[in-house]
């Protein structure tokens, strides 16, 4: 099992803080119920249940979403930039 993945460290649960959910596969600790079910459906994808993978998958549609909304907006603002600059070329011109 990998343990340098960047997400990693995330998981981690300080020795102060108590769990918020454990692993029922591996009995690892997580800070929340979310970084579990991201655990699941990674580490635990060919054992766990169709609820649980679908619960992963729903998490991870949510990021792809975020990721997507991110992407579109940038697009936008290059095609408005892109516009604007054309339209005031074409105004200078035409005047
Ligand atoms: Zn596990």
């Amino acid at each position: 099992m990998a343990t340098n993945r960047p997400l990693e460290r995330e998981y981690e649960v300080p020795p102060e803080e108590s769990p918020g959910k454990t692993c029922p596969y591996c009995g690892r600790p997580f800070r929340s119920e979310r970084y579990a079910t991201f655990h699941i459906g990674v580490d635990h994808a060919e054992e766990c249940s169709e609820d649980e993978y679908e619960a992963f998958e729903a998490e991870r549609d949510d990021e792809e979403y975020d990721l997507f909304t991110f992407h579109f907006k940038a697009a936008i603002s290059v095609f408005l930039v892109y516009f604007l600059f054309t339209f005031v070329y074409a105004l200078v011109w035409a005047g």
